[in-house]
């Protein structure tokens, strides 16, 4: 596929899966950029129209309409039903978009839109040495306090929105997950989220926020994922208290 043809497929079909296509991406930069530039608009444009519409409320405009204009059948009136009932959709739509714009800050939104540009990373399968994985961590200006989880194949150290985080991917049997470390960032509990065609975790850390995030189809490893770095970012100690039962006296249980 030529840059050509991709560009012509990504504007008829810009959520396409095909693999012609998504190599092509992987090969050429201005193509991704592309790909990255309509992938955030089609997002916003999905936002804005994914607004729950209370049920049946096209239907009781039109209704209304409808009983009014019983003994009048005027087509011109009809018409006007219809554009009635499409204002009142594009006026909920214009609160879905202020919506979207504040979520647009979102650690999920921030991390899916951070993943195009490093799509590739995801098919690396071989894994990265210890010292390099402990250089992007100490980059960030933090020490590894456990061992390192297995089947690491990338490290980079990315800005993601404001945040300054530690990129990685942990392969776990052929599943590769993108994995971002948001040091400082606190979050109150884990929760999964899907955007944009990713799936996706956020896990509190002692100091810092996980990101985990895979677009493949199959079994998602977020537990084990999340484990690995939970133990090699706080420590053997942090990770045992994290999986260790709280006992009702509120010791924790040996
Ligand atoms: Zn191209
Ligand atoms: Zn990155």
């Amino acid at each position: 596929m030529d840059c050509l043809e991709f560009r012509r497929r990504l504007g008829a079909e810009p959520q396409s899966r095909d693999p012609a296509l998504l190599a092509h991406r992987r090969d050429c930069p201005a193509c991704a950029a592309a790909w990255e530039r309509a992938q955030a608009f089609e997002h916003e444009l999905q936002a804005a129209l994914d607004v729950p519409v209370p049920e049946g409320l096209t239907e009781r405009v039109l209704l209304a309409q409808a009983t009014g204009e019983r003994r009048l059948q005027s087509r011109r009136r009809h018409r006007f039903g219809y554009a009635l009932a499409a204002s009142l959709l594009l006026a909920l739509g214009m609160g879905g978009y202020a919506l979207h714009r504040r979520d647009a800050g979102s650690l999920p939104a921030l991390a899916v839109a951070h993943m195009p540009g490093e799509i590739s990373s995801l098919d690396l399968v071989r894994p990265i040495s210890a010292q390099a994985i402990a250089a992007g961590f100490a980059d960030r200006g933090i020490r590894l306090r456990g061992p390192l989880p297995a089947g690491v194949t990338y490290v980079h150290d990315c800005p993601v929105g404001p945040y300054k985080t530690v990129h990685l991917v942990s392969r776990i049997d052929d599943m590769p997950v993108a994995v971002l470390y948001v040091p400082g960032k606190q979050v109150p509990q884990a929760r999964d989220f899907q955007r944009g065609g990713w799936h996706g975790r956020i896990v509190p850390l002692q100091r810092g926020t996980l990101v985990m995030l895979t677009d493949r189809q199959g079994a998602r490893p977020f537990d084990t994922v999340a484990q690995g770095w939970r133990l090699a970012i706080d420590g053997s100690d942090a990770a045992r208290v994290a999986d260790r039962p709280v006992q009702p006296s509120g010791l924790l249980a040996p």
